[in-house]
């Protein structure tokens, strides 16, 4: 088993990259943020209890966000490994996944983390915006929310896994395949 937490602010890339990641190394790809959506189009209760939150740029609090990966999870008993992206986003769900691990006798691998400057994320997700159909990429005020979020609640998630020597940073700049390089080798190197 291989789990791995693809980290980095929102409009780093790391959807793109997960999912090439997810193919090439046979791991399934868990994006809150998608499973979030999803619950949304559908009109769910889950989707309902999201939506706003999402809509402003903030975080839906842990309890649901926890609840819903952990379903997601026990859907998947069979996976050679997941890529997480989009979570854990705090401290206590970091922790939470710590837990869901460790029930599965499992733990996380790795933490790649993907660098890219501020004005460069808010640029990226402005043009995404363009063509993503995403409320939340439509609007700058929002974006600079959701960063203001990633930086108080997100970044500390980074300092929790390199305590215990999981983390990795590569650039996150670039042309997408090259960047998709850079990750390959990364884990090549952290399962070799
Ligand atoms: P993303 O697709 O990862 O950019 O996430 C879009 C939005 O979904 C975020 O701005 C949050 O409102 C919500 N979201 C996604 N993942 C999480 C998470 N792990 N914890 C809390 N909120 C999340």
């Amino acid at each position: 088993m291989f789990h791995l937490i693809l980290f980095g602010p929102p409009g780093s890339g790391k959807g793109t990259q997960a999912v090439r990641l997810a193919e090439k190394f046979g791991l399934i790809h868990i994006s809150t943020g998608d499973l979030f959506r999803h619950e949304i189009s559908n009109n769910t209760p889950l989707g309902q209890k999201a939506q706003d939150y999402m809509s402003k740029g903030v975080l839906v609090p842990d309890e649901v966000t926890v609840g819903m990966l952990k379903n997601k999870m026990d859907r998947s008993q069979d996976a050679k490994g997941f890529i997480l992206d989009g979570f854990p986003r705090t401290i206590p769900q970091a922790q939470a996944l710590d837990d869901l691990m460790c029930e599965r006798d499992e733990e996380v691998n790795a933490v790649i983390s993907l660098n890219v400057e501020d004005e460069e994320l808010v640029g990226r997700l402005l043009k995404r915006g363009e063509t993503s159909g995403r409320p939340d990429d439509a609007n700058e005020e929002v974006i600079r929310r959701r960063l203001e979020e990633y930086k108080a609640k997100t970044q500390p998630v980074f300092d929790f896994y390199a305590a215990v020597n999981k983390t990795h940073v590569v650039e996150g700049i670039g042309a997408i395949d090259d960047i998709t390089a850079r990750l390959t080798e990364t884990i090549e190197q952290i399962q070799a």
